[in-house]
């Protein structure tokens, strides 16, 4: 029998799927530490992570019984991918599960941001019953985004979700891709009409010169931000900065001497530096919109994550 170890949990639907088609899973947590021990003794097949547990050279190196490493999600950033498949490992992930849960997590951040949702929400519980009409005058200068500028960063899966939503509430929509020259972003309605448009993409510069909201869609790209102090000098006095993808694209401590110095309106963080340490100073500044990376955390995105795991560990296995 295959035996199975999800280290970071997997859907109910996942679980059942594998179950049905006879593999063995477990979804106990080892602690990082005890994994090699823990994969000999049981000689699991395939062990999947999401992005919690780290599968690095020592656990390739010490655990013949492993034919398959799967991710949960995107970036495979806690796996040697390299390594695993020079070593005969199969190495697999879920890249498109959720693209959709990302792109609305932009949306919450960006509504969020233009009706300070951030700070009415840590203000009012504290004050609302007797600052009231000072916190009203506090958070009155909201914004629409109909008819304002989104450059999306990053032109990809999750990049061209984005831009479905903001096409649908009216935005105008730039976008800059290293490797994309153009994509046709379908939007399909309820009632089975379908609208597509052709967007080119433009240089980055360019796009930060001219964008209300910047959103970020790229994986992590070495060491050096990709949001600079330099490029958010480029950026438009009052616009708004969300990074949905990966801690370290944006120079934190850039990004918070421009909200202080009002360069930037607001920010929208779902990823930090140090995760899961984030900067108290980022934690406590009162112009970001954030969330403890849980941009593929909906019911939907792990549950198509689950299915999509199992289904390529069937056909792999039953081939
Ligand atoms: P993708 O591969 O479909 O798209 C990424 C795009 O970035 C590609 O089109 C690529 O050409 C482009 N790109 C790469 N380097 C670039 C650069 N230096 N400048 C400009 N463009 C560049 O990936 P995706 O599925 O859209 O995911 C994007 C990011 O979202 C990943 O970093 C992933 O880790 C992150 N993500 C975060 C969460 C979360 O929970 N917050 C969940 C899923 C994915």
């Amino acid at each position: 029998m295959i035996k199975i170890l999800a280290n970071d949990g997997i859907s109910k639907a996942g679980i059942e799927k594998l179950e049905a088609n006879g593999f063995f899973l477990s979804t106990t947590n080892i602690p990082q530490e005890k994994l090699i021990s823990e994969i000999n003794e049981q000689e699991y097949d395939v062990v999947l992570v999401r992005s919690a547990t780290k599968i690095r050279k020592d656990i390739i190196d010490q655990c013949p019984s492993l034919k398959m490493i799967g991710r949960g999600g995107v970036g495979m950033d806690n796996i040697d991918v390299d390594y695993a498949k020079e070593n005969g490992k199969s190495v697999i992930n879920t890249p498109a599960a959720s693209s959709s849960s990302v792109a609305e997590l932009v949306f919450a951040h960006l509504f969020s941001m233009v009706r300070f949702l951030y700070g009415a929400n840590r203000r009012m519980p504290m004050e609302g019953d007797t600052n009231f009409k000072n916190l009203k005058k506090a958070y009155s200068a909201g914004k629409e985004l109909q008819k304002r500028t989104l450059g999306i960063i990053g032109f990809g899966r999750i990049g061209q979700e984005v831009a479905k939503r903001a096409i649908g509430l009216g935005m105008r929509v730039l976008a800059h891709d290293k490797f994309i020259n153009e994509a046709n972003i379908s939007l399909n309605f309820f009632n089975g009409d379908k609208k597509t448009f052709t967007i080119e993409t433009i240089e980055m510069d360019e796009l930060l010169k001219q964008s209300d909201f910047v959103t970020l869609h790229i994986p992590k790209i070495g060491d050096e931000p990709l949001i600079s102090a330099e490029k958010i000098g480029l950026m438009k006095n009052g616009s708004g900065l969300i990074n949905t993808s990966r801690g370290g694209l944006v120079d934190e401590t850039a990004l918070m001497f421009a909200l202080d110095k009002e360069k930037l309106a607001y920010a929208g963080l779902d990823v930090f530096e140090n995760e899961p340490n984030p900067s108290i100073h980022l934690l406590m500044h009162n112009a970001i919109s954030m969330t403890p990376h849980i941009g593929a955390a909906t019911n939907e995105a792990q549950d198509r994550i689950g299915i999509e795991l199992a289904d390529q560990i069937i056909s792999f296995f039953k081939k």
